[in-house]
Formats: C-alpha cells, structure tokens, sequence
C-alpha cells in the first residue's frame, strides 16, 4: 500500500488556496475587521463627539484623513464604521483626506506604466513595529504569490523597481533610505506603507524622528492603514504599473 504524507492529501483535498485578487475582489478573510478605513455612519457634521476621541486628529467635521488614521476603533463609538474600500490608496498625500469622511475617486496610473510586465520590490524598514513589515512580506508567501503578477522582492536596490518603505523615520534611517532610493535606477517608484511613513501614526511628533517619508525622499503611492492589509499594498504596487485594476465591488 502506498502511503501519501498527510500533507499532500491535504493538499489534494482543498485544492488551490492562493488568492485570485485582483482578478476577484478580497474576500473576508484577506481583510482584518481593521483593515479598511473608518467611514463615517451619518453626516460627519453630526459627530461631534468623534474629533476628541480619535488620538491622531484624523478627523475633523468636515473630513477624515485617512492617512493619519491608526486604526484604534475609538471612533466606533461615535458613529463610524470600518466599511471603506480595501484599495485605498492614492498618489497624492491630499487625497487620502476624503472630504465629508467619503473617498473620493482614485489615481492609478503609476509612474512605472511604461515598464514591462514584471517588476523587483525593495523593501526597507525605517522604524516600524514589524507589522507592516510583515504584511509586504506576507506578499512573497505561496497564497498572495505576488509572483504570478510579475512582482519579485530582490536584496538590492540596484535591481529594484519599486522602493516600498514601512515605520517613521528615524533620523538614523534617513540616509540609508537615501541612498537606497538614489541607488534604484529610473524609472523608480516609493511607496509608503502604513500611518507610521505615511505622516508618523502615533509616533508623530516625538523627538528623532522624521515624521513622514515624503520630507526624506518623493513618495509615488500612499497606501494607509496600521498595518495596511497585504491586498491594500498589492493594490498600491499594481498601481504604479498602471495595472491596478477594481475588482467587482471595490471603489
Ligand atoms: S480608527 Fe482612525 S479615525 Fe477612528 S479614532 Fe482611531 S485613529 Fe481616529
Ligand atoms: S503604521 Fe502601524 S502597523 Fe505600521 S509600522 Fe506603524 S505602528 Fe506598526
């Protein structure tokens, strides 16, 4: 009798698990409860307990900035819900302010259209608390295979592409993130990833730290989240490719 390891029945049994995002949209379990944004349930004028709860002045009355959103569900008890789109990243800083807490319609064509089919990711962490980290990682892994997209994570900048950054910088990771974003050839494209690049999260204003990435080097994608999930930041490297495409039901 031949024995099959139990892996392999495994395997054969639940046949392929790999995601088909972005040719159909994120399902449930690819998006933590947190992993979108908060959108507000009524008119945003009407929460007015909503600004002196969120610890980020994310919102205001007449908008939420979602690029300074952590995520901490304070403002769930204040009229929001987290129901904004999974693709919610822009290329503009300004448009992750989303006027009346609503996003607004999105730029995709990134400066890296032009290349061919495949790309190389670098990616460098300038102080994050390993979550983001994980989740770009989490990319390469057999389910999000961002492989058979043509997306390769290389060791050097010299053969990236695509220069994704995670956490606030620190001033000691401003010339290293420097110099890898000099020593990536053109065309070239950075992406911010999570609160922490994108203006400091939490960590805003707090002595040795840069606050935003885009003060150290130009910043092509900001995608916000803490963390951003992996479909979020897949999103956002499609989209400096110009290949970024809506699955049915996304914005
Ligand atoms: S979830 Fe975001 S917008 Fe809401 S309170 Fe927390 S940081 Fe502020
Ligand atoms: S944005 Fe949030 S998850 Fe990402 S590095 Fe900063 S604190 Fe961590």
């Amino acid at each position: 009798m031949i024995h099959v390891p139990s892996w392999l029945q495994l395997a054969w049994e639940r046949g392929i698990l790999t995601t088909k995002y972005p040719f159909e949209p994120a399902r449930p379990e690819e998006v933590s409860p947190a992993g979108v944004g908060p959108v507000p349930t009524s008119p945003l004028d009407q929460l007015t307990d909503a600004p002196a709860r969120c610890p980020t002045g994310a919102i205001t009355l007449d908008a939420v900035d979602q690029g300074k959103c952590v995520r901490c569900a304070r403002c769930l008890g204040a009229g929001f819900a987290f129901t904004g789109p999974v693709e919610s990243s822009e290329a503009r800083r300004g448009d992750l302010v989303w006027a009346g807490g609503r996003p607004g319609a999105q730029t995709n064509d990134g400066p890296l259209a032009d290349l061919g089919r495949s790309i190389h990711v670098y990616l460098v962490d300038v102080g994050s608390c390993m979550a983001c980290n994980l989740e770009v990682l989490a990319l390469s892994n057999p389910y999000y295979d961002s492989q058979r997209l043509g997306i390769f994570f290389t060791n050097s900048p010299r053969h990236a592409d695509v220069l994704v950054v995670v956490g606030v910088p620190t001033e000691e990771m401003v010339e290293p993130v420097r110099r890898a974003y000099e020593a990536l050839p053109a065309p070239k494209a950075v992406i911010a990833v999570g609160a922490c690049a994108i203006g400091g999260g939490v960590f805003a204003g707090n002595p040795g730290l840069k606050g935003a990435l885009e003060q150290v080097i130009p910043v092509d994608r900001f995608v916000p989240g803490c963390p951003p999930p992996p479909v979020a930041i897949l999103h956002a490297i499609l989209a400096t490719m110009g290949r970024s495409r809506t699955p049915p039901g996304g914005r």
